[in-house]
C-alpha cells in the first residue's frame, strides 16, 4: 500500500501546491509568447515529466505546431516531455494524423538562439516522448526549431545595417495588421532594368518552420565572400520573403489548409492574402521587365521523407524549354546537396490529381503567368532526420544558393526557344 500512500501524499501537497502560485523548483508551463503553442495537459512534480498537445485552431491550420516554456527545472535534471497527438482535428472534423506533430527527434533551446535536437523519442501509438538533461533554469521545447516573426525582422535588419547593398522593406501588412518583413539584395550603382531577378520565400505554411532556416541560410550564403555568391550578385537582384504567413506562425497555428484555403492555394486572381498579393504584384512587375527568372517556395514535407526533394512543373504547365532548364537546374542542385542531406532523384509534380486548387499553388501560379524561362519550384526540406536542426537546414539553403548561381551563370533568358 506504499503506492497509495504516495499518491496520497502527492494529492495533499498537490492541493497545497494549488494555494501558492509557484513553488521553487516547481515545473510550470507557458506558452503565450509568439509562436507558443501548447495546452498543457499534465504536469507530475515528482517524476518532473510533462504532457501537452498541440493547441492550434483547426479553422486556422493543421494543429501540429507546439512550442512551449519549462520552468522551475533544478539545473542537472532530467524531464520528460511528452506531446498527445491522438485528438488532432482538420477545419472539417476529420482526424489529422499524429504523424505531423511527432517529430522522432523534439527542438529544446535554453535561450531560444540555439536549438539543438533531443534523443530519438519513443513512440507509442499517437503519444510521443522525449528525456533532455537541462543544465538551466528554464528551457524551451518544440515540434522543430522555431522561426518566428521577431526572428524574420532581426534576419532583415542585421543583414541591411551589414551589407550596404541589402535594404529591408515590408512586403505588407497582413489582414491581423502584423508586418510581413523581407529583403531585396541589390549592390549599389548597379541598377539597371535588366538586371535578372530571383525571388526566395518560406512558410506560406506556418508550421514548416525548417523552410524559414533553410531561407536563412540561402541569404546569410548571398551576402558572403563565397566566389559563386560574389558572381551571383554581379548580375542578380535577390527578393527574400522569410515568413509569408505571419499571423498564423505569430500566433502558434499550423496555417496549413486554413479556411478557407492557405498561401499556397491563394495565387488566384482575387487573392485572399495580402502577402501572396503582394508577391503577384512584384513577379508580374518583374516578369514584364522581362527580368524575372526563378521563384523558389520553401516547405517542410510529409514525416516519412527523409531526403529533400523538389515538386516540379506537372506535364500539363510544362514546355520543352521550361522543362530543359528546370532538369538543368535540379541537375546541378543534385550536385551541391551532398551532406549532409543528399537531394532525392524523385521528383513529383502538383498537377490536378495532387489538389483541386493545383493551378493556385505559388510555383503552378508562376509556371503559368510568368515567361517560358521562369524556373518556379517548391523545395521541400525534410524535418525528421537527425539533420533537421538550423545548421542542417542552413546548409541546404547554402547549397541551394550555390545552385542557382551556377545554374545563372548563362542567362536562362538566352536559352533557345524547343517547342
Ligand atoms: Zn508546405
Amino acid at each position: 500500500m506504499q503506492t497509495a500512500g504516495y499518491s496520497l501524499s502527492g494529492l495533499i501537497l498537490s492541493l497545497l501546491l494549488l494555494a501558492v502560485p509557484v513553488e521553487a523548483g516547481e515545473l510550470v508551463v507557458s506558452a503565450d509568447f509568439p509562436g507558443g503553442s501548447a495546452e498543457v495537459l499534465k504536469v507530475d512534480q515528482q517524476t518532473r515529466s510533462i504532457t501537452v498537445c498541440p493547441a492550434g485552431d483547426p479553422q486556422f491550420g493543421w494543429p501540429c505546431w507546439w512550442y512551449f516554456k519549462v520552468s522551475g527545472i533544478k539545473p542537472g535534471e532530467t524531464l520528460t516531455v511528452s506531446v498527445d497527438a491522438s485528438n488532432l482535428k482538420q477545419a472539417n472534423g476529420s482526424k489529422l494524423s499524429a504523424n505531423w506533430a511527432l517529430p522522432e527527434r523534439a527542438a529544446f533551446s535554453l535561450d531560444r538562439k540555439t536549438w539543438k535536437q533531443t534523443g530519438s523519442g519513443t513512440r507509442e501509438e499517437d503519444h510521443c516522448r522525449w528525456t533532455q538533461q537541462v543544465d538551466a533554469e528554464q528551457a524551451w521545447f518544440a515540434w522543430g526549431p522555431p522561426f518566428v516573426p521577431s526572428d524574420a525582422q532581426t534576419l532583415v535588419d542585421r543583414l541591411s545595417r551589414k551589407h550596404e547593398d541589402v535594404t529591408a522593406f515590408e512586403l505588407c501588412k497582413t489582414r491581423a495588421g502584423r508586418s510581413v518583413p523581407a529583403l531585396v539584395l541589390s549592390p549599389d550603382g548597379k541598377h539597371s532594368d535588366d538586371r535578372m531577378v530571383i525571388w526566395i520565400q518560406a512558410r506560406q505554411h506556418a508550421w514548416e518552420s525548417g523552410g524559414s532556416w533553410v531561407g536563412r541560410g540561402f541569404i546569410e550564403w548571398a551576402v558572403s565572400d563565397d566566389p559563386l555568391a560574389v558572381a551571383l550578385r554581379e548580375k542578380v537582384d535577390i527578393y527574400y520573403v522569410p515568413i509569408m504567413d505571419i499571423d498564423n506562425v505569430a500566433t502558434g497555428n499550423g496555417g496549413k489548409n486554413q479556411i478557407p484555403h492557405d498561401h499556397n492555394r491563394d495565387w488566384s486572381e482575387m487573392p485572399r492574402w495580402n502577402a501572396v498579393q503582394a508577391a503577384m504584384k512584384a513577379l508580374k512587375q518583374f516578369d514584364k521587365q522581362n527580368r524575372l527568372v526563378m521563384f523558389v517556395d520553401l516547405h517542410n514535407p510529409g514525416a516519412s521523407s527523409k531526403q529533400p526533394f523538389f515538386y516540379i512543373a506537372p506535364p500539363e504547365l510544362n514546355t520543352q524549354r521550361r522543362k530543359a532548364l528546370q532538369d538543368n537546374f535540379i541537375a546541378i542542385c543534385r550536385e551541391e546537396m551532398q551532406e549532409p542531406l543528399k537531394l532525392d532523384r524523385s521528383t513529383p509534380s502538383t498537377g490536378p490529381k495532387y489538389d483541386k486548387r493545383w493551378k493556385e499553388i505559388s510555383s503552378n501560379w508562376v509556371r503559368s503567368a510568368t515567361r517560358e524561362h521562369v524556373v518556379g519550384i517548391t523545395l521541400e526540406t525534410c524535418w525528421n532526420t537527425p539533420h533537421s536542426h538550423p545548421q542542417g537546414y542552413m546548409t541546404v539553403g547554402q547549397q541551394l544558393g550555390r545552385g542557382i548561381a551556377r545554374y545563372l551563370k548563362q542567362d536562362p533568358r538566352q536559352s533557345p526557344a524547343l517547342d
